[in-house]
Order: structure tokens, then sequence, then C-alpha cells
């Protein structure tokens, strides 16, 4: 089921925020933390589709407040997480990602993500490393570019999991950190999000649409990032995304990924200013890396040097691309 955007089929979130006299973060023009005595909330206001705070003044009491996030790591869950809270609505965090390579970042991810939730008395869902299964669905995929068709395949397989669990466990709507990200197609990301809740429409489950990637909630994601002092990592996920910001850093001769430790292949380890963390997600910058990124595939000798590893699940504690 689609919610949130102007169409059925639309898969971007509201266009622009229609409430002036107050807003949160999905407001350009207003900074302020939500306000709950903001009456009568507009679609500015971005609560969850079918969710009316004037009528549970007190709270969500039905399935339409209770937000199931998916999240992929920490960093993108800080400022989420702080704007549903408090927006009032009822959040349990969902770590189903099994794309993560190798193992001993899975593990790092997940610990920090779990740390913030607890510290924030947020419940906290962890789920298998389920990465034997991620690998056979991407088997084809592995010389997709990030983008490319091996992420929707990536997004579809953990959306579907993480609907299938809000489905089950009776929540009226889900999201995911994927759509905070610049780094991710934000239209990838939510047409997963759509097809996997079409798969419990006639429960009600609906996905969110919503502009988590404005300026403001950039920022914001950043200032929790250093409060926290999250771990910065320093790639999308998997192997394949490993393998390509190795090869696009060797090209401009920076340092390769490091997993884990104090020190980072590239910056610093730990977010710690927000100014500049935030700005490294720019558009600008976004935009630059996959032009660049975009030059080195279809690179015959690339694809012939690859097609020889593919990885698998046997090979998830190593990093040997
Ligand atoms: S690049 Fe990121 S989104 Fe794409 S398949 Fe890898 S982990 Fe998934």
């Amino acid at each position: 089921m689609v919610a949130g955007g102007d169409a059925p089929g639309d898969l971007l979130p509201p266009a622009a925020p229609s409430c002036t006299h107050h807003s949160c973060r999905n407001n350009p023009a207003c900074s302020a933390p939500y306000d709950r005595d903001c009456t009568p909330p507009g679609p500015g206001c971005g609560m969850p589709p079918g969710y009316d705070p004037a009528a549970s003044p007190t709270g969500p009491t039905g399935r339409a407040g209770r937000v199931l996030l998916h999240s992929c790591c920490a960093p993108c869950s800080g400022a989420m997480i702080e704007e549903m809270a408090e927006k009032g609505l009822t959040v349990t965090v969902f770590f189903y990602n099994p794309n993560i390579h190798p193992r001993r970042e899975y593990d790092i991810r997940k610990e920090e993500n779990k740390r913030y939730a607890a510290a924030r008395g947020i419940p906290f869902v962890d789920c298998d490393y389920d990465a034997q299964s991620w690998f056979r669905r991407m088997k084809g995929l592995e010389l997709d570019p990030e983008r490319g068709a091996r992420c929707t395949a990536c997004f579809d397989m953990r959306m579907e999991v993480t609907a299938a669990y809000a489905a089950e466990h009776g929540f009226g709507v889900f999201t995911t950190t994927n759509a905070t990200s610049r780094w991710k197609d934000v239209q990838q990301v939510n047409g997963a999000g759509v097809r996997a809740a079409a798969r419990y429409a006639d429960l009600g489950l609906v996905f969110w649409l919503y502009n988590w990637q404005t300026d403001a909630m950039t920022l914001r994601k950043y200032e929790v990032s250093a409060e926290q002092r999250f771990y910065k990592q320093e790639y999308c996920g998997c192997s394949f995304s490993l393998r390509d910001s190795n090869l696009w850093r060797k090209k401009e001769g920076i340092p390769p990924v490091r997993i884990g430790g104090e020190a980072a292949g590239l910056g610093t380890r730990y977010f710690e200013d927000p100014q500049t963390d935030a700005a490294e997600e720019s558009q600008e910058v976004v935009d630059q890396f996959f032009a660049d990124a975009a030059e080195q595939f279809g690179d015959e000798r690339l694809r012939k040097q690859f097609e020889g590893r593919k990885k698998d699940a046997a090979s998830v504690a190593l990093n040997n691309w």
C-alpha cells in the first residue's frame, strides 16, 4: 500500500509541507523540533499515514502510531528516532542487514545501534545475520554498480522481512533509515518499501513515505552522531560496495577502507564535527562520487578480474577483495 505520496504509485515523499504555523524538520522553513501543541497538525507535520495526534493527544493508541523502523546503522537512525520520539510515536528499531560484510563491520554497526536504542529506551529487534540468503539472492548481480539492480534486490530483501515482522507484530506502519541517506536513491528505497507493504495491504500495513533528507534533517543526523560519537563507516555495507569503494579510493590515491580499529582509512574514525560531516554528504559530493564511480563500470579488465572471485557467505569473515 502506498501512503504519504501525492498519488498512487508516486514513490517520492509529499513535496512541500503545507503546515506553515509550525512544523518539524520536514519543513525547510522551520528548524524547531516538532511541537505536540501544534494544532491542527497538517501534512507538513509529517505524521505517519493514518495517525492523528489531535485525536490521540496522549500518544498513539492504535496501530497507526506504532512505527517499525528498519535500521541499517546508528548514524542513520539517530535523528529519525529522535524525531519520531518527539512526535510521540511508539518506535521499535528493527535491525535486519545480512548485506553487511565482513562480520566484524556488521557487529560494530549493530552494537552501536543497540547502544543508542537502549540509551533512548527504545525496543531493539536483533535479527539473524542471514548472509547466506543474501549472497544467494544477489547471485548474478555481483558486478552491478551501487544504485543498480543489486541494490534494488538488497532493499527488497530487507523491506520484505521488515514488513513481515511488522504485519505479524501489529505495527501499522514501517519505514527505513536507508531513506535518510543521500548516498541512496530514495526512489529505489521507497519502491522496495511500497512493494513490501503491498504484500500486507489486507492488514492495512503501510510504508511511510516521508522526506528524511532535508538539510535540517541531515544536519541533525550528524549532530546526534557527534553527540553519541558514533563509529563512522566508510562504505555502504556489502562486500561489493567495499570492493568498489576501494577501487575508487585507489584511483583517487586515498588509503583503503579500514574495518574497526581506532583509525579510519580516510578522515576521522568517529563522528566529531556535524558541519564537516554534513558537508561530506552534500548533494554535490554524492553526485560527484557516483559520476566518478560510473566510469569504472564497464571496464572489461576489472570485470574479468572480479568474475573469478565472487564472494559467498563462506567468506564473510574475510575482507579479501
Ligand atoms: S551497495 Fe549497499 S544497498 Fe547496494 S547491495 Fe550493497 S549493501 Fe545493499
